[in-house]
């Protein structure tokens, strides 16, 4: 029963991946479909009680939009944290400087 729980975990993990890969690809030309993938990632980690946390720190929490620094967000330092506004919805995210959200977009671009 654990194995089997395990093996699913797993397929859940690569199709997150897969989904995220594709995020990447697609949020400039279709955004629309890049927020749908956002979405299933999040469906996926629900149910499978999967931790997210470096696609979470990526993505709009209001409109699943991928946040890429002056493209699809604008990012200001105040305080020591980066405020982070979505440039399609207005959310705003404040994080700490040292996580981990520079380094992972520099793959994006
Ligand atoms: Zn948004």
């Amino acid at each position: 029963m654990k194995s089997q729980k395990h093996r699913a975990h797993n397929i859940a993990n690569e199709r997150i991946e897969q989904l995220f890969a594709l995020v990447k690809q697609e949020y400039h030309s279709h955004s629309k479909d890049a927020r749908r993938y956002v979405e299933m990632i999040r469906n996926l980690a629900t149910k499978h009680n999967l931790r997210i946390t470096d696609i979470k720190r990526q993505v709009c929490k209001e409109c699943n939009s991928l946040l890429v620094p002056g493209k699809t967000c604008t990012v200001r330092i105040h305080n020591d944290r980066r405020i982070i506004t979505c440039a399609h919805c207005q959310k705003i995210k404040r994080l700490g400087l040292r996580s981990k959200i520079a380094s992972n977009n520099d793959q994006v671009k």
